[in-house]
């Protein structure tokens, strides 16, 4: 089954407001994007849908950053349109709500997954 397609709207309201999370995924910490050995999956969180827009067939590797941010920032806006938002899968802890995104990043030469708590405050239209 193909993953639900999640609006900016929709985003923000399937998360928890960022925070330390509970006991069940408190070891998960990434407030900006970090690199991890392998995808995390269920049980520790759960699929809830995806960033990628069904309607667009080649979503675009431009970002979109505030000034003195960047794509690696802690504060780095969250732009579903933009690169990498525009392909990640959205997660969350099934305890308590925190929010994960995750995509992996794939070169000539290397594959990385990548992983990031979802702050719903710095998602952006
Ligand atoms: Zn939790």
């Amino acid at each position: 089954m193909a993953a639900e397609f999640l609006d900016s709207t929709a985003l923000r309201a399937a998360v928890a407001p960022a925070g330390p999370g509970c006991p069940h995924c408190a070891a998960l910490r990434a407030p900006g994007w970090e690199s991890v050995a392998a995808p995390v999956g269920e049980p520790l969180l759960a699929c809830i849908g995806t960033l990628r827009d069904p309607a667009v067939d080649e979503p675009t590797v431009l970002e979109r950053h505030a000034p003195g941010t960047g794509y690696w920032h802690a504060r780095a806006r969250v732009v579903p349109t933009h690169f990498p938002y525009n392909r990640c899968t959205v997660w969350r802890c099934p305890q308590c709500r925190r929010g994960f995104l995750q995509y992996t990043e794939a070169g000539g030469y290397y594959v990385d997954h990548r992983l990031r708590e979802l702050d719903p405050t710095l998602i952006e239209d």
